[in-house]
């Protein structure tokens, strides 16, 4: 057995300290995957640093945008009214997300740091770059069906495995972090870091860097987003694919249009080339597949996972359809 020392703190700055002092700690909020995994034998914290005695569980409205705390937790801030008018594919992901107990417990900042669940990173037994670098990655030749078509490379190939990153890449939400070198706002387009050589870096945290809000933008295009997702049963189930859309429509034509993806990329999926595509196009379902094609047309599918190119371009359509007829999901 592995000793393990647990820290209570009491301040951000003691979290961060704490955190700091010993590279083999992680932070814990509501435990839903670190305990799951220090149990799996996949994390071995040596110092965990228990942050949910922090000030960080509010939604502050900032007038235009609104400020989530890290501490929220996903199902507090999916019943926000001001979440639920202002950005509904954000609190739609929250609700598609996990079961109602786990929305109890789970925080927006632990949500975002969650691991993959690709089965042989939580094995603790097999090749995985991931969890062991240089190691190899079992899922190429192995079980794949779950794994990413789009931003992977021959270390690794598994999704993220977040609903609500989804919503908030395609929102351009802003990730607030208090750390040992200060302060910084990082836009979530460059929170996710695509496997590349080195899959076990998955975000640009230093270690001991706590993510103390979440930022959503003022966007009034926001009001009419959705978000779809597309999973093996209808609760209970990580996305296959899914997606969030907001799409502002002017006599017939597209004037403004955001899109992103979840469980075909190695990250939240921005769908630039279909934003690209579809602005200043009529608003149409031909347009929609055109751009949709667009979007796919870089998919690097394995064997096993090589429905998820038609399952996304089939959900984009979708989602820009339904965004487009009033931004219900
Ligand atoms: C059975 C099951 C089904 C699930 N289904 C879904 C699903 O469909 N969709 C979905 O999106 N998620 C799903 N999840 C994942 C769930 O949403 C996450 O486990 C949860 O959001 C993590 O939040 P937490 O507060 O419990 O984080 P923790 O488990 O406490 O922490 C997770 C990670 O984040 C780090 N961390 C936590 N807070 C911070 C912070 N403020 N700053 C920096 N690092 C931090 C921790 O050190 C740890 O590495 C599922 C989980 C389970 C167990
Ligand atoms: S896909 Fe990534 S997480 Fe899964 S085995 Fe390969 S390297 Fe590990």
């Amino acid at each position: 057995m592995r000793p393990l020392r647990y820290a209570r703190a009491t301040d951000v700055d003691g979290a961060v300290a704490t955190a700091a002092a010993d590279p083999d700690s992680a932070f814990l909020a509501g435990g839903t995957t670190e305990v799951d995994l220090i149990r799996l034998g996949v994390a071995r914290p040596r110092t965990l640093v228990d942050i949910n005695a922090l000030p960080l569980a509010d939604v502050d409205d900032l007038g235009a945008g609104l400020r989530v705390g890290a501490l929220a937790r996903m199902s507090d801030v999916a019943r926000d009214p001001r979440v639920v008018a202002r950005y509904p594919a954000v609190a739609q992901a929250l609700l598609l997300g996990a079961s109602e107990q786990l929305r109890n417990m789970a925080s927006i900042g632990g949500n975002l740091c969650q691991r993959t669940r690709c089965p042989y990173f939580r094995d603790d037994v097999s090749p995985c770059n991931k969890r062991e670098p240089g190691s190899g990655c079992s899922a190429l030749d192995g079980i794949s069906r779950g794994h990413a078509i789009l931003g992977t490379s021959e270390h690794c190939i598994a999704t993220h495995p977040s609903d609500v990153a989804v919503p908030l890449v395609a929102l351009d939400a802003v990730v607030h972090t208090v750390g040992p070198s200060g302060t910084r706002a990082i836009p979530i387009g460059d929170f996710y870091l695509q496997p590349g050589t080195t899959p076990e870096a998955e975000h640009p945290l230093e270690h001991g860097e706590l993510i103390v809000a979440v930022e959503l933008p003022a966007l009034p295009l926001a009001r009419r987003s959705l978000y779809l997702k597309y999973r093996d049963r209808q609760s209970y189930e990580f996305a296959l694919v899914s997606v969030a859309a907001a799409v502002a429509v002017e006599g017939g034509v597209v004037t403004a249009a955001r899109l992103a993806l979840g469980g075909v990329g190695t990250v939240p999926w921005r769908a630039r080339l279909a934003e690209q595509r579809l602005v200043g196009a009529p608003a149409t379902a031909e347009r929609f597949a055109d751009a949709a094609a667009a979007e796919l047309a870089p998919a690097r599918p394995r064997p096993d996972n090589a429905f998820k190119v038609a399952l996304a371009q089939r959900a984009i359509v979708r989602g820009l359809t339904r965004a487009t007829q009033g931004g219900r999901s």
